[in-house]
């Protein structure tokens, strides 16, 4: 496996050969500017003292305070969390958000925690982070596995810390704590809007049109929910347990009720799979792979679960014409090269998932003015931002001449450019 981080850096040397960037640009980009790394103790039910690994990882600051979630999941290495952090510094630059890029993430199965050990693991990694990240500094959010109650204990222990209310420091917040109204669903949502785009320059008829998701959580659930409201027939969903596919579509508000009434059980994480749970048993609903998902002959593909998950050895058998990046970094660099060309349009994982860093931004606003937005404007907010964004990147396609990844890359990069050279690069000092 190619090291995840060099990887991730390699859509930058693509896109520098479409575009005039500073040489030094590409160089401060080649290296996250801080890198955090602790040990957090936590006391276990049993009396017993566990020890976790935490990461907190500042790509690029040059746009504005760093952004990015807080993932729990046992892959979580140093990484991952650098790349992360950099598809956060491209992704925040290619919407047009005043903000770096930063991520971070503890190595750990959080569904083997009781709630009270996840609160102390989230407070204890908290306290190792309060000097680290601040609302002006560096803004984390949720991510994999973590969610708006984690993230409310988190912003307690770190108004806690300080003696004061800082709202702002932490965003995906609950609403009552200073969280925005349409932020649970902004990620899924803004896909949608990348996927309505999509309806009218391909003139599809949502009815007509087969779509599989890869992950059923936060944000897998908000685009199938959008998307099956509007007549898309989503045929595939799955979770980490497996997958469920249904030719006719599967009944999506149903099986979101029931992941939901199960999360209820365990306060934090559902206990049902989409691939077991009794709304996917109806007639014509069988359980298939992650994998047989992946490779169904539907219209539109959505990994949103994690990264790698199109590969150079599953492209080439990769059917779907369209492909939505709701993870962030599903497709290696080598399978892109497969998929582009068999013609396969991939809407890439930085314009595809802004939704949610666009409504932290707004929820960022909110707490930095004392400001509370409706949802309808928060919604109509995220539509404007988007629907431009996605256009502003698809006309730089040019046609076909970049693909649409190198267009999201290329947009991202004159802009942290232009912002580089206004701080002074070698040319500028050396007139
Ligand atoms: P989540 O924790 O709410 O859901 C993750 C989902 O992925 C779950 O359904 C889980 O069962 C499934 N999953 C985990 N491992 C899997 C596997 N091996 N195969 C198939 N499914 C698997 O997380 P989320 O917030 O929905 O994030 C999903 C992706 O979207 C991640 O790549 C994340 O970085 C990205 N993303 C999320 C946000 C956000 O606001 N939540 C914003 C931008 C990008």
């Amino acid at each position: 496996m190619p090291d995840i981080f060099q990887s991730a850096l390699s859509r930058l040397e693509e896109a520098s050969k479409h575009c005039q960037i500073d040489p030094e640009t590409l160089q401060r980009l080649r290296h996250p500017m801080a890198i955090f790394q602790v040990s957090v103790p936590v006391r276990m039910d049993d009396g017993s003292l566990k020890i976790f690994k935490g990461y907190r990882v500042r790509h690029n600051d040059v746009l504005g305070p760093t952004k990015g979630g807080l993932r729990y999941h046992p892959q979580v290495d140093l990484g991952e969390v650098k790349s992360l952090a950099f598809w956060m510094t491209c992704k925040c630059a290619a919407v047009g958000i005043p903000f770096g890029g930063a991520k971070g993430g503890i190595t750990v199965d959080p569904k083997n925690l009781s709630k009270l050990e996840l609160e102390r693991l989230s407070r204890g990694f908290i306290q190792q982070l309060a000097g680290f990240i601040g609302p002006d500094t560096d803004i984390p959010a949720p991510d994999v596995y973590t969610n708006p109650t984690i993230m409310g204990w988190m912003v307690d222990e770190y108004s806690k810390i300080h003696h004061q209310k800082l709202p702002a420091v932490i965003t995906g917040k609950p609403v009552p704590l200073g969280g925005s109204l349409g932020r649970e669903e902004a990620t899924g949502r803004g896909a949608y809007h990348c996927i309505k785009q999509l309806e009218k320059i391909r003139d599809w008829s949502p009815s007509e049109i087969r779509v599989a998701i890869q992950g059923f959580g936060n944000a897998g659930q908000h685009v199938a929910s959008l998307l099956h409201r509007d007549g898309y027939r989503i045929v595939a969903i799955s979770d980490s347990h497996g997958a469920a596919y249904r030719e006719s579509g599967l009944e999506i508000p149903r099986i979101i009720e029931e992941k939901n009434r199960t999360r209820s059980l365990s306060g934090v994480y559902c206990e049902c799979s989409v691939s077991t749970c009794s709304p996917c048993e109806n007639e014509g609903t069988r359980r298939i792979t992650n994998s047989e998902l992946l490779e169904l002959d539907v219209d539109v593909l959505i990994p949103a679960a994690l990264e790698n998950q199109l590969t150079v050895e599953n492209a080439d058998r990769i059917k779907a014409p369209v492909i939505v990046e709701v993870a962030n970094g599903p497709t290696q660099p080598e399978a892109d090269q497969i998929l582009n060309s068999k013609g396969t349009l991939i809407v890439p994982d930085i314009l595809a998932n802004a939704g949610g860093v666009t409504v932290s931004y707004f929820e960022w606003l909110q707490n930095r003015s004392g400001d509370r937005w409706s949802l309808d404007e928060v919604r109509d907010r995220l539509f404007i931002s988007m629907s431009a964004a996605f256009k502003a990147i698809y006309s730089r396609m040019n046609g076909g001449e970049m693909t649409f990844r190198t267009a999201a890359y290329v947009h991202a990069l004159e802009r942290i450019d232009a912002a580089v050279d206004s701080q002074g690069t070698y040319s500028y000092f050396s007139h």
